[in-house]
């Protein structure tokens, strides 16, 4: 089965756009530059894939430095998507060098605190000796959130090949497969749609297992009567979807069918509840007072949900008390579960997109949990 989408027909990313974003924030966050060290943060900003690399961005330039491994495809990406940036390739002393000849005359540079390590905090303190450092959160994060139509369209085409996945391979849960298995051929039929590869690692808990939320497919034979977490996503050019659906291969037990009614119900407050402005704390609040009033309030053992892009749990964050704005073009997770030691658990969960006239579904698989 090919492909389900083109990705050079999806619509351009504003790339080139990003920095402006970034130094024009940089004032407000007490720092005259920043340091991007966050790898999902150089690439939202530069179009460079690569694993290693740093991005200084002064107010009047943007150096890139990374290793020899990486020498041509930083050049290309870095041109393809418009940015401007100087280009240092060369060992970690080399790096080093570079940054602190680009420093020169920058008084407050700021680090990003969250995605440091503690060593290279501790070189960075010897390698810009005359400038001071600020810790800075979620400055590129901030950005990161709202979407862009090219975003858009990559989230929105991960959301539709794990739609087709779903559909095609879900049959065989009832074919006496192992979580295992079922996992490995969902993330096949991913690929063939158009995934470069799962956007977490991919879960199926089947009957006691599916009361552990973060369950690991194991060998476990799924059998009748049982309920079976599926919680999944595909990646397009960086951009995740999430999802999960509840199964159930044959018929519940009265008891277990009341707790897939109550987390129904509760997704389904979730999914209203979603409006520009907002906050994830309203949508988490939604969702908890269904599952409490049915008296599962302290089986729910995570949040609702988070944003989703270019990682699977980024800004804003869905949960009990988070005072993050939903705004429009923010892409969230909505994801109540409730969870019965030893015998089962259910969750549902949707990404979607905030817009003007509320949240819109992107994954859209059937939630009837039959097979
Ligand atoms: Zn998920
Ligand atoms: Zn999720």
């Amino acid at each position: 089965m090919p492909p389900i989408f083109e990705l050079d027909a999806l619509p351009a990313m504003d790339v080139p756009g990003r920095l402006p974003r970034l130094r024009e924030r940089l004032g407000a966050a007490g720092c005259d530059a920043l340091l991007v060290t966050k790898q999902e943060n150089l690439r939202y900003l530069t179009g460079f894939t690569g694993s290693a690399g740093m991005l200084l961005v002064a107010p009047a330039s943007t150096l890139l430095v990374t290793d020899g491994r990486y020498r041509d495809q930083a050049a290309e990406q870095v041109a393809a998507v418009g940015v401007v940036a100087e280009l240092e390739v060369s060992g970690p002393k080399g790096q080093l060098e570079a940054l602190a000849a680009a420093a020169r005359g920058l008084g407050r540079i700021g680090l990003e605190a969250s995605s440091i390590t503690w060593g290279l905090q501790l070189r960075l303190v010897e390698v810009f000796d005359r400038s001071s450092l600020v810790a800075t959160r979620g400055l590129v994060e901030a950005l990161r959130a709202v979407k862009d139509d090219g975003e858009r369209a990559r989230i929105e085409a991960a959301c539709d090949v794990a739609d087709v996945a779903i559909a095609q391979v879900k049959q065989r849960l009832s074919e006496g497969c192992t979580e295992a298995e079922f996992a490995s051929e969902l993330e096949a039929e991913m690929r063939r749609r158009g995934s470069s590869g799962p956007s977490f690692e991919t879960i199926v808990a089947s009957g006691p297992n599916s009361a552990m939320p973060h369950a690991r497919p194991s060998e476990r034979v799924i059998g009748e009567g049982e309920l079976v977490v599926v919680d999944f996503g595909a990646t397009v050019d960086g951009y995740r979807s999430d999802m999960t659906r509840t199964f159930c291969v044959g018929t519940l037990e009265a008891d277990l069918a009341q707790l897939v009614d109550a987390v129904f119900a509760a997704q389904r407050a979730g999914l209203r509840a979603v409006a520009e402005g907002v906050t994830g704390g309203d949508v988490d609040a939604a969702c908890r007072e269904v599952l409490t009033e049915a008296g599962y309030g302290a089986e729910f053992l995570h949040s609702t949900g988070h944003g989703v892009g270019l990682e699977i749990h980024e800004a804003p964050a869905v949960s009990q008390g988070s005072a993050d704005i939903l705004a429009a073009g923010t892409v969230v997770t909505v994801e109540p579960g409730a969870y019965l030691a030893g015998k089962g658990g259910v969750r549902i969960e949707d990404t979607v997109l905030v817009g003007t006239s509320g949240g819109r579904p992107l994954t859209k698989s059937t939630k009837d949990y039959t097979l």
